[in-house]
């Protein structure tokens, strides 16, 4: 027996993770900064190697990815030179140069990756997206970006630094939700690599509110959010040794989605969240709103996102509805005729019977059955082969109705049985049935026996009378109609 082996992601994940945890115990001096960066760019090897080994067609964006976190793990480092060597922590530092350049490069890559994966015209992927990414704007704008653009403690440099981390986190946001709503397959690699997204993100937002609300983060915390953008890289890591990461940036097909109860939850959270930011401010100072101008465009903005989103929906609903209506006529259409002959089938013939019954009985009429069966069509099919006794079927068929009324019913019984309803044949049948006896195409002929309806009689005793003279009709040599006794 083969024992599974396990994929090298997993060990590296399995490792990487190992140590993010081991983290926690180093002190904070040198130690904990070359952990940090073996860890970060350990991520950057696994992504080099694996994207590099499994191939595929978008291997250079992949790279370019791997290089926006190497770039990031240069600002950890620059980061730690000047803390730690120089004692300098001044804002904006080169650290700022490092983090800029990997957030916006790893925008543009993904911009990339999902121009590639995704189609161009899903106005519903991008509304949703636009709707989650709308919602941490508002935030975003609230907590983070004003606050900077009013303090005096800023430089101008300064201010549009602080502003640039916000603005980037929230593309990397809006890229992330238009992946996940996105829809198409979701292999291991994307898992990870969104989950590597996630990671980061609620480290960089969790640094950023704890910055801004001036929250002492204790050693844990602190390590926490470290964990987070370590947990990042690894992640990425992962994802570039997993064979997923082939396909990842090929195109998806996305017909037909299904609207989920996760994404409800989600976009109905986003849609909440000006709402719950106005409540939110009112009740903490005394019913005075700070940022109402903000919040009522976030309402406006989310407002209007959704009803597009809905429209798009009602819209998807009435084309799905018009299609269903249509293909149900066809199929209840499909389902009442003879497929050879086009003639009522058997189906639709003991449904028009007891109703053809009902109006003769309410309008007084003297209803009257035929049967009819062609002669020795066994002969027939023997001599000239099937399809040519099919063309036989077909043609008797029309040639029968060119001699009727609209309001005849012919139908065909089955094989090369046919029944006949005149609503108000009385004993003119004959003459009817003698009329379309010589119609019938190729020389052929046919046997009829017909029953007049006595007013009482049931659908199955009236076809069983003209049943039985068929058969006399049969019996006194064919070609021929018969009346039933009555
Ligand atoms: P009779 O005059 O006594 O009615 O003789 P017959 O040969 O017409 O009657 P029989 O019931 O012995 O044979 C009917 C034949 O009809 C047998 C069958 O192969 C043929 N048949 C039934 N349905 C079809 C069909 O859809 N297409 C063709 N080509 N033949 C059919
Ligand atoms: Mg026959
Ligand atoms: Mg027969």
């Amino acid at each position: 027996m083969r024992r599974a082996t396990v994929p090298p992601w997993c060990w590296y994940l399995a490792f990487s993770a190992a140590a993010v945890i081991g983290y926690f115990q180093t002190p904070d001096t040198w130690v904990q900064t070359v952990c940090y960066d073996t860890i970060a760019a350990s991520g950057v090897v696994a992504m080099v190697v694996g994207v590099r080994r499994n191939g595929g067609a978008a291997v250079r964006l992949w790279l370019m990815f791997a290089a926006c976190q190497l770039i990031a793990v240069c600002g950890d480092f620059t980061y730690a030179w000047y803390a730690r060597y120089l004692d300098n922590s001044s804002y904006p530092a080169p650290a700022d140069a490092f983090y800029l350049a990997a957030g916006v490069l790893e925008v543009v890559v993904l911009i990339l990756v999902l121009r590639r994966r995704l189609p161009a015209r899903d106005a519903a992927g991008v509304i949703e997206a636009l709707i989650i990414a709308g919602a941490f704007a508002l935030i975003a704008w609230v907590y983070l970006m004003k606050p900077v653009t009013q303090s005096s403690d800023f430089t101008i440099a300064g201010k549009l630094v602080a502003i640039s981390y916000p603005v980037i986190d929230l593309l990397l946001l809006a890229l992330l939700a238009r992946m996940l709503v996105g829809g198409g397959a979701r292999n291991g690699a994307f898992r990870l690599l969104a989950a590597g997204m996630t990671s980061y993100l609620a480290a960089d937002y969790a640094w950023a509110l704890t910055d801004h609300f001036q929250f002492e983060a204790g050693t844990f915390a602190s390590h926490l959010m470290d964990a987070g953008y370590l947990l990042a890289f690894v992640l990425y890591g992962a994802a570039g040794l997993h064979p997923g990461i082939r396909t990842l940036a090929e195109p998806v097909q996305v017909a037909g989605q299904r609207f989920s109860r996760w994404r409800f939850v989600l976009l109905t959270t986003a849609t909440m969240i000006a709402p719950l930011l106005l409540a939110a401010q009112a009740w903490r100072n005394d019913n005075r709103v700070t940022d109402a101008g903000a919040i009522v465009l976030g309402c406006v903005g989310m407002f209007v996102l959704v009803v597009t989103r809905m429209a798009g929906l009602i819209r998807q609903i009435e084309r799905q509805a018009s299609i269903l209506g249509r293909q149900t006529e066809e199929l209840t259409e499909l389902a009442q005729r003879d497929q050879l002959t086009g003639l009522a089938n058997r189906r639709a013939w003991e449904r028009a019977l007891p109703l053809a019954l009902e109006h003769a009985r309410r309008d007084g009429t003297v209803l009257t059955l035929a049967v009819i069966d062609l002669d020795h069509f066994k002969h027939f099919n023997d001599r000239y082969g099937h399809q040519a006794g099919d063309r036989l079927l077909k043609e008797a068929a029309a040639a029968w109705m060119s001699g009727l009324r609209g309001s005849d019913v012919l139908a065909r019984y089955g094989g090369e049985e046919f029944t006949l309803i005149v609503p108000d044949g009385g004993a003119q049948a004959a003459a009817l049935l003698d009329r379309l006896r010589p119609l019938t195409p190729s020389g052929q002929t046919f046997s009829a026996g017909f029953a007049v309806w006595n007013g009482e009689e049931s659908p199955d005793a009236l076809f069983a009378r003209a049943d039985a003279a068929l058969y006399d009709a049969k019996g006194a040599g064919r070609n021929r109609v018969a009346v039933a006794a009555a």
